[in-house]
């Protein structure tokens, strides 16, 4: 049965990035919907998906204002005290120590956040809540926005705001292009248990042939993150728990000690997004829809959760002069903004990736050069350090 609903904005994808900026825009007295194409079951409890993410300090301060953070328990986050990039084998590290902060961020699983954001959405007025049904069709001009759901259900709104991954159909369905690089990497992601500890430090490790992270959580366990070519991601993921813990603790090269596996194993095909607008005629992209990052540098997230709370900024801004929540100045000004923050992290981390990701000869010179260098400019990592405590 056709079901016809006006509100004033409909948001599609209930990831972190939509359901903060749903959050967000709690107490404004505006009428949202939220569809998401998973069940309700599962965005309450959301399974384990290998992810850690590295919050901010500014991060931090956003899901403290939006009252997430003290929902997390104190035993799902971790510190995360300094970081360190090594080369090759080189045994040159350039370290960033946290400084005056105490530390660089804190760890906390992907599905962790977002059962929290769930769960701070239910009940909150004027928000309606559309799961298990999918965006199956949306367009946006001067005079609104319109999406149909999978079940036929027709949404009107003043404005739709698309939070619905890198690979975003409403984008598409909006006629937003975007530069979609798949990168011929895949990364495989689980956590480990060893018996050297971990001291709290973040190191990221350019191989030879291999990019690993490793992630430092609590209770003696560390995330790694390998990157390799697609199909030898692909091997790992079919072979069993003691043969990948032997390969890791070889591709580690022993730096924790024996691994022992202690969680599911979880592959991402690396691709990067980059939408050539974030903005149009009354709608907006948040999130991996907007700008999907390569996770070697571990900003998607945030820069996700800083996007939202720029757009929730200017909507709210517009709606308390009593204008449109999708008035094109509130649009612009979250474009301008938004981009002027997220250009230069996307294009440092893509040139990363593609300096330390070349085999040749040249381009490991260079990046063992890179690094001393940026070991003797202290601009650099205090810029790095403050980009991440800056609360
Ligand atoms: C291995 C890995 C590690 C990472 N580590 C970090 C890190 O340390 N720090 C960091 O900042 N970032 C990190 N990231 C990036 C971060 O995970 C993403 O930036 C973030 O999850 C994106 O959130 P999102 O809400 O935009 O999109 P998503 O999480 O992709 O959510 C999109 C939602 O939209 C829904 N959807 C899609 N299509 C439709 C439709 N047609 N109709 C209805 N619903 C739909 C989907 O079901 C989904 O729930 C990492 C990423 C990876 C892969």
């Amino acid at each position: 049965m056709k079901t016809e609903c006006d509100c004033d904005i409909v948001i599609v994808g209930a990831g972190p990035a939509g359901l903060a900026f749903a959050r967000s825009l709690a107490g404004s007295g505006l009428a949202v919907a939220l569809v998401e194409a998973q069940s309700a079951s599962a965005l309450a409890a959301p399974a384990y998906d290998g992810r850690e993410i590295a919050l901010t300090w500014r991060s931090v301060a956003i899901l403290r204002d939006l009252g997430i953070w003290p929902m997390l328990p104190a035993a799902d986050v971790a510190p995360l005290r300094a970081a360190r990039v090594q080369n090759g084998v080189s045994s040159f590290a350039l370290d960033f120590d946290p400084g005056e902060a105490g530390q660089l961020g804190w760890l906390v699983s992907n599905h962790r956040i977002r059962a929290a954001l769930w769960a701070a959405v239910q009940g909150q007025a004027g928000l309606t809540l559309h799961t298990g049904r999918r965006v199956v069709a949306a367009q946006a001009d001067r005079r609104g926005a319109q999406v149909r759901l999978d079940d036929g259900t027709h949404i009107a709104a003043r404005l739709l705001v698309a939070a619905d991954s890198r690979f975003s159909p409403v984008r598409t369905m909006l006629g937003i292009a975007a530069a979609l690089t798949p990168l011929d990497r895949s990364m495989l992601v689980c956590r480990v248990a060893h018996d050297l500890p971990h001291d709290a430090v973040a190191t990221e490790w350019f191989g030879l042939d291999q990019t690993v992270a490793m992630l430092p959580l609590n209770d003696q366990q560390t995330s790694i993150a390998l990157t390799l070519p697609t199909a030898a991601i692909a091997a790992l993921a079919q072979c069993d728990d003691a043969v990948l813990a032997a390969e890791l603790t070889r591709r580690t090269d022993r730096r924790l000690g024996e691994l022992r596996l202690a969680s599911t194993r979880h592959v991402y095909p690396l691709v990067t997004a980059w939408a050539h607008r974030f903005v149009g005629p009354c709608c907006a992209l948040i999130g991996d829809a907007a700008v999907g990052m390569h996770p070697v540098t571990a900003h998607g997230f945030n820069l996700g959760l800083s996007g939202q709370a720029l757009l929730a900024q200017q909507v709210l801004r517009a709606v308390r002069r009593r204008r449109n929540p999708g008035a094109a100045p509130a649009l612009w000004q979250y474009e301008a903004g938004h981009r002027a923050a997220a250009a230069p992290l996307f294009a440092a981390t893509n040139a990363l990736v593609r300096l330390y990701t070349d085999p040749r000869p040249a381009a490991r010179v260079a990046r063992d050069a890179v690094l001393r260098i940026g070991a003797k400019m202290p601009g650099v990592q205090a810029g790095i350090r403050s980009m991440l405590t800056r609360g």
